[in-house]
């Protein structure tokens, strides 16, 4: 079987969903606009999902060498100067899914998924950006910026929160900024952490929100969450030394407890990017065209899933592309809208839910600090909802045996 599909977009899904497209015998061409891999962003969170998915291609075991496997959780309050919930959660999960929960520079990820592909054959073009998709009957055209052209069976947007795929497809939709803006770094781990297991650390305070854990054995990634009213920048840009010095003392946290100053400061290098909510279509294609990944489901960062929720999409596209084979416009008609009929309401509610942390996440005041910190250490310093829905992903995109 041999069907040209055009994969817009080398990210996380797209070069995943090419292997898995070649694996099962289909010829797939990925087109990314960036020159060449660029180092930015700070770190993924990767969940027993993308194992599950990676595993089919033999790249599962792979990829947890290169990150670090959390042990624990541990959530500490500023405002109350102690620490309000601590659990093994994520070593128990690893017990009985079979699958940890890994955390991993998003370069090297990207690093590691480009040059997989690679070994496999998938053919990668870069400098490539699409700006326009034509279907003409059975064929779909990519237009690039550089004027050429690449036409397939049909296409798909992997192209990302700003994709341009589904913005031909469905016109923009505004992005509406949340008012708060993130700041990540990464670092080698300081010395009070040494001690520690690979841990989930989260601290709050008043008007910020603190995430950290380890990346590897040597170094950590971070990220501060804090209100900001006018907008920023929608970017993972890694800052420059200077720019990252400046930072480093500016950010809200610099100076707390238990631990968050020392990774501030020993910070090699810092991101910052404004949070922003698109809302998410019920209909992710049209004709042969197709959208997967943050392109279809832009979500905020705070429940650690897009990259995840990306690895799911790519098996379901897969597995009801399979059955759409040979391709007809009402069998990929039939295909895309069951993949979105899978889809859809997990995405919801992980999208959803990742809103709603970030709102409780930041706080403005002492009073409704402190009050919801007691909360949470009644509740054992996690919120029983997010672990619930987190309980509940973990188990995607199948259970026992990949159907592909
Ligand atoms: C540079 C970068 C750094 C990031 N860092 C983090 C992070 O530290 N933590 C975190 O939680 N999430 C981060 N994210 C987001 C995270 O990667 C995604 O939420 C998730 O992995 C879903 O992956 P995706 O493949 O759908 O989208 P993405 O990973 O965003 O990939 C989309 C790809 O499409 C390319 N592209 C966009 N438009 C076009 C076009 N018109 N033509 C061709 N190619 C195009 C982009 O350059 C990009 O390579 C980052 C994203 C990017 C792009």
């Amino acid at each position: 079987m041999s069907k040209s599909i055009i994969i817009i977009g080398a990210g996380i899904a797209g070069p995943v969903l090419a292997m898995l497209l070649k694996h099962k015998g289909f010829d797939a061409v990925v087109y990314e606009r960036q020159p060449e891999l660029r180092q930015a962003g700070i770190a993924l969170n990767v969940s027993p999902q993308t194992f599950k998915v990676l595993n089919i291609l033999g790249l599962a075991e792979k990829l947890i060498a290169l990150g670090s496997q959390l042990e624990e959780g541990l959530t500490y309050s500023q405002l109350l100067g102690e620490i309000i919930g601590r659990n093994e959660g994520p070593a128990r999960l690893r017990e009985s899914l079979g699958w940890p929960l890994l955390v991993v520079s998003r370069s090297k990820y990207c690093e590691f998924l480009h040059s997989s592909a690679r070994e496999r054959g998938v053919e990668m073009h870069f400098s490539k950006r699409c700006v326009d998709v034509k279907q003409e009957g059975e064929r779909v055209k990519a237009t690039f910026e550089d004027g050429s052209e690449a036409e397939g069976d049909l296409l798909v947007g992997a192209d990302g929160l700003h994709s341009t795929v589904r913005n031909v497809l469905f016109g923009k939709e505004p992005a509406t900024y949340m008012g708060l803006v993130q700041v990540g770094g990464i670092g080698p781990i300081p010395e009070f952490f040494q001690p520690w297991k690979p841990t989930l650390y989260q601290s709050f305070g008043d008007g910020a929100h603190w995430l950290s854990t380890p990346i590897n054995n040597t170094e950590m990634a971070w990220t501060a969450t804090m209100p900001q009213p006018a907008e920023e920048r929608e970017d993972w840009r890694r800052m420059s030394i200077e720019e990252t010095k400046a930072m480093v003392k500016a950010v809200p946290v610099a100076d707390w407890d238990y631990g968050v100053k020392d990774a501030v400061a020993s910070a090699t290098f810092v991101t910052k990017f404004g949070l922003y909510e698109r809302p998410i279509a019920d209909v992710w294609h049209k004709g042969r065209v197709v959208l997967a990944g943050d392109a279809a489901h832009p979500t905020s960062p705070h429940l650690g899933q897009g990259a995840n929720q990306a690895m799911e999409d790519c098996y379901h596209l897969v597995r009801v592309l399979l059955k759409a084979t040979p391709f007809t416009d009402a069998s990929l008609e039939a295909a895309f809208t069951e993949y979105e009929s899978i889809r859809h309401p997990v995405v919801i509610k992980s999208v959803g839910t990742a809103k709603k942390q970030g709102e409780a996440r930041v706080l403005i005041g002492k009073e409704v600090c402190e009050k919801r910190d007691k909360a949470m250490k009644e509740a054992g310093g996690f919120d029983p909802e997010r672990i619930k829905l987190q309980l509940e992903l973990v188990q995607g995109p199948f259970q026992g045996t990949s159907e592909i």
